[in-house]
């Protein structure tokens, strides 16, 4: 493993960047602020490797007001309606930061803490162990906890994404990462002619704050059918409802299946460089947002810039909102208790 300087915190704390490798090619470079992905080179059809993540080259870019790029968000990874939520009849007040909701863990998120990172040796893989602590009362949550995402980079083109979390207070926990990916490149334009299929009978329609209603509504005969593979263009400025309010496809998929086990939320293909991405996790949940608020003031990368649309984002998760929807799967962990969460991001060609 590969360690290089990535810039300063504006107290002067030095922040790393460590890049994982594999013997096809595939790397994937990672800092330990915000524990993001700030690059994830893969090869395409023809074997020319390219960069399929948005991002900055150095630390400062993640310092400005950025949209999460590569992250891990938590404590709470998407909204929580208004900030508020009860454990026990104890009514919880969180920073707002969305409108008049919480999201990604609020003002000062996971995504804006210095983690320690610690590399784990293997002989066909490559791992980074990153860890933090969330104080007690941290953005209004309950409890101090103890976090630990691991990345894994294995010779069979996965990407391993392990959580863990651990609290000394009831609280409630949903992390995720936020990685843009454009399979021609980043910086290569729109995201629009990638071919999606999303493995959902149903998805969690929302109110203008997108917060989900909770329902679960079935996908079939809306432009949220990705049940067989569909271009993401062909519908994302459809005359719909749920299309309108997220402005383009940003909504939470109820991924079939059983919640626990592992299996597919998502294949991705790129058709002109052929380059395939499977999304695979344990979550009840995943997050298909189209970038729609991106708007290319942003300069990333190579000096790219990032227009509208021109990442998607599968944020696998427990669905938006879940402290007060006592239908949905419960988010809460116990005092003492453990989170444990996988995802594995499979790269490929076709
Ligand atoms: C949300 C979007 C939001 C984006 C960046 C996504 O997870 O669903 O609504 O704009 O994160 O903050």
């Amino acid at each position: 493993m590969n360690k290089q300087p990535f810039g300063k915190m504006a107290d002067g704390t030095p922040v790393d960047l460590y890049s994982l490798k594999n013997k096809n090619g595939i790397q994937v470079d990672i800092t330990p602020y915000g524990a993001t992905v700030v690059r994830l080179i893969t090869p395409d059809k023809n074997g020319a490797l390219g960069d399929v993540a948005l991002g900055f080259e150095t630390l400062d870019g993640y310092l400005k007001d950025e949209p999460y790029f590569g992250a891990v968000v938590g404590r709470y990874g998407n909204r929580i309606a208004k900030g508020r939520f009860k454990i026990d009849g104890h009514e919880y007040k969180l920073a707002v930061n969305n409108g008049e909701n919480s999201l990604h863990g609020g003002l000062k998120g996971f995504d804006k803490h210095v983690w320690q990172a610690k590399e784990v040796p293997g002989s066909d893989k490559a791992a980074l162990e990153l860890t933090m602590t969330s104080p007690d009362g941290d953005e209004g949550y309950p409890g101090k906890l103890d976090v630990k995402v691991t990345y894994t980079l294995t010779d069979n083109n996965e990407l391993y994404l392990d959580y863990w979390a651990s609290p000394d207070k009831d609280t409630v926990v949903n992390l995720t990462n936020h990685t843009y990916f454009n399979l021609a490149g980043q910086g290569q334009g729109d995201v629009l002619g990638h071919e999606m299929q999303l493995f959902a009978e149903k998805f969690t329609p929302v109110d203008k704050g997108l917060i989900p209603t909770g329902e679960l509504r079935p996908v079939e005969g809306t432009p949220f059918d990705f049940r067989k593979p569909k271009v993401i263009g062909d519908r994302i400025n459809a005359d719909e409802e749920q299309i309108k309010l997220g402005g383009g496809y940003d909504h939470n998929y109820v991924v079939d299946g059983q919640p626990g086990v592992m299996r597919r939320a998502a294949r991705v293909r790129e058709p002109k460089t052929g380059r395939v991405l499977e999304v695979l996790t344990v979550e009840p949940g995943v997050q298909f947002y189209t970038g729609n608020f991106l708007d290319g003031t942003l300069t990333g990368k190579g000096g790219k810039v990032y227009p509208k649309r021109s990442g998607f984002c599968l944020e696998t998760q427990h669905f938006p909102d879940s402290p007060n929807q006592p239908k949905f799967p419960t988010t809460l962990v116990k005092a003492g208790a453990v989170y444990q969460t996988s995802t594995i991001w499979r790269f490929s060609t076709e």
